[in-house]
């Protein structure tokens, strides 16, 4: 199915049915937890503007990618609870529109770092979490399991699904789920990755781990029986909504500008696709004189590309560098960490979220970034020269 290019039948469209097409094709694609590989093709729908990955509602999608939930070993490198800006900001908006005394349950909730920074805020509030993953002791109480309203046999105040739904072709089962498990006016948080703010950056957040990839427009559009009271825009799509009384949630109706976000999308998809060629270029030039390579930021984003750029990559000298990672080697592949890069580096930020790299950019430059000697590239909108020129005339990658 995947053999294709650009512009091919991508199937259905999940949410409306409209025939979508393939705009983005990385054949070949990594995960983050593992060797395995499988082309990766994003699709985009004409009609409603949904961007999703095509074959991700299969039966033998789901067998690759229970693989990777399965290897997943995110306890190891930060401190409980994780206090990044981003885990902050979401726990900052539901402890603001939950009750003190909210009973709360997060869906997908890994090691419980949101529900120990809401309890820090609501100390009145009794906190529950649900998730497959088999970590060793838990830090709050947490149901080993796949999430399914029938787990529970009472309703809580406030519902998490804090990057879930990314990982559904369709979300509403999943929202259906969480409707059931609220009381009526009660809170549902969830945030998932900016669509628009990847394809502005030109950021490297298509994976194979996600399924589904939402501009606010479709986001609304695809939650029927709830009123939005806040939404923020930044790297992540941040929505607080209240659950409406009544019937369950309505058929799904097409935002009135579907086909504008559709054609945004298409053409986001084909600058990233060009400018990830143009890095990548860059990159292996760099490793073919013999450079050093430094990952700056050593978690999933730096796993799965460097499994991808491994072949890239040949014989250069290559390092990590993480302020909030300890231990002399990152755990996954043994590289060395660096506590600064030196002249005749590259730098490679490893994010996919456009708000990490605009402050990681700041950072490299900091740490000799362009003047000082250090090469950066940001995937996929920027490349800084060692010399402190630019690519060009610009900094872009020619996209
Ligand atoms: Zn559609």
């Amino acid at each position: 199915m995947m053999s294709g290019a650009t512009g091919q039948n991508a199937g259905q469209c999940p949410l409306c049915g409209a025939g979508a097409a393939v705009g983005l094709l990385l054949p070949g694609a990594r995960l983050a937890a593992s060797d395995a590989s499988r082309d990766l093709a994003i699709a985009v729908c004409p009609a409603c503007g949904f961007v999703f990955q095509a074959g991700a509602d299969t039966p033998d999608y789901d067998a690759f990618i229970r693989h990777a939930y399965e290897a997943w070993d995110g306890a190891t490198l930060f401190d409980f609870p994780r206090r990044s800006e981003d885990n902050a900001a979401a726990a900052d908006i539901i402890a603001r529109h939950s009750r003190a005394d909210a009973r709360v349950l997060e869906i997908g909730s890994n090691r419980g770092d949101i529900l120990a920074l809401v309890k820090e805020r609501l100390p009145g509030a009794s906190i529950l979490g649900v998730d497959p993953a088999t970590h060793g002791n838990l830090p709050v109480p947490t149901l080993r399991a796949f999430f399914s309203p029938q787990l529970f046999s009472s309703r809580f105040d406030t519902v998490i699904l804090k990057q879930v739904l990314e990982h559904f072709a369709d979300p509403r089962p999943m929202l259906a789920g969480a409707r059931e498990v609220l009381e009526d006016g009660g809170l549902l948080y969830l945030d998932v990755p900016n669509l628009e703010r990847i394809l502005e950056g030109r950021t490297d957040a298509f994976l194979l781990e996600h399924a589904a990839y939402y501009s606010l427009g479709v986001l609304r559009a695809a939650l029927p029986g709830f009123e939005i009271v806040e939404a923020r825009e930044a790297g992540s799509l941040r929505i607080a909504a209240r659950k409406l009384p009544g019937a369950a949630a309505a058929a799904f109706v097409p935002p009135a500008d579907g086909p504008r976000l559709a054609e945004a999308a298409r053409t986001g998809l084909e600058r990233l696709a060009r400018a990830r060629e143009a890095g990548k270029a860059a990159l292996a030039a760099h490793a073919a004189s013999g450079g050093r390579v430094v990952f700056f930021g050593a978690y999933n984003c730096f796993r799965a590309l460097y499994r991808e750029f491994l072949p890239l990559l040949g014989d250069c000298p290559r390092a990590v560098l993480d302020d909030a990672m300890r231990g002399e080697r990152e755990p996954v592949f043994g590289l060395p960490r660096i506590e600064t890069p030196g002249p005749g580096d590259l730098l490679l930020l490893c994010s996919n979220n456009a708000e990490v790299l605009e402050r990681m950019w700041a950072r490299a430059t900091e740490l000799g970034g362009g003047a000082g000697g250090v090469a950066v590239l940001r995937p996929w909108s920027k490349f800084l020269r060692a010399d402190g020129t630019t690519d060009g005339t610009t900094s872009d990658l020619g996209a």
